[in-house]
């Protein structure tokens, strides 16, 4: 009911983003804690009520690819968090000055140096259905185009076999060293990420982006999603 009630509220493109966190949520799909705000002084308020450095990044429907503009600050301190705000709000401004730019986001940092960047995700098929699609995450996602798929609702076996079908599936499991990630919480998320597919038809398409996942666990960092 909560999870309509937000598709609601995409726009007359059907775009939404940080709005639609609560879906994720709701499906058992852990998200760093976090916070939208609209004053510097909001900003520095949701900051301190986090541990450590916080990200923040700029909300705005009319900025899909926030990284490519600044829009994304990470390892910021407390006592930059007011600057950190008019600087996000006025980068946006200058991308375009009549960006609708809904606030900042102000998030937990999440280890990405221990972990590893991936992508789930469904898109609408007219020939496959509901296409589920695994992949290294954040900026490899287009340089090697890693992906693997699965037809909505995918099984555990399925699931899996998506996880471990990825070229890069090595890293996964600690190759060069490095700690290996909870393979499990990955299948899962993508099990959870069928099953939304399954549930919403409205949902023409949606990416999490990065999600990490590290040793302790996974963690959405970023999502996208339309609606019809
Ligand atoms: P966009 O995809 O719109 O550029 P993201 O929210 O995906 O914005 O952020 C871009 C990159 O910034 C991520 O791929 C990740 O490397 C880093 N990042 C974003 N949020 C966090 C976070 N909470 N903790 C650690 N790193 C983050
Ligand atoms: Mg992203």
């Amino acid at each position: 009911q909560k999870a309509r009630r937000i598709l609601e509220t995409a726009r007359d493109d059907g775009r939404l983003g940080v709005e639609a966190t609560p879906l994720l949520e709701a499906y058992g799909i852990p998200t760093p804690e976090s916070d939208v705000v609209g004053s510097p002084n909001e900003a520095v308020q949701v900051a301190e009520g986090i541990d450590g450095d916080v990200v923040m990044k700029i909300v705005s429907p009319d900025i899909l690819h926030k990284s490519d503009i600044g829009g994304v600050r990470v390892g910021v301190t407390q006592d930059d968090v007011r600057d950190v705000y008019e600087d996000l709000v006025s980068r946006a401004r200058s991308y375009q000055p009549d960006a609708d730019v809904l606030g900042v986001q102000v998030q937990e940092t999440v280890g990405v140096d221990d972990g590893v960047e991936t992508i789930v995700g469904f898109s609408r098929d007219p020939q496959f259905g509901s296409l589920v699609v695994f992949g290294l995450g954040g900026v490899f996602v287009e340089v090697f185009e890693d992906t693997s798929f699965g037809i909505a609702p995918v099984t555990d076996t399925e699931a899996r076999e998506m996880v471990d079908g990825i070229d890069a599936s090595p890293l996964l499991h600690g190759a060069r060293g490095s700690q290996p990630v909870d393979t499990e919480a990955v299948v899962e998320t993508a099990e959870r990420v069928s099953a939304l597919a399954s549930d919403f038809p409205s949902i023409l398409e949606l990416d999490i982006n990065p999600l990490v996942a590290s040793a302790d666990g996974v963690s959405a960092v970023d999502l996208r999603l339309t609606v019809d």
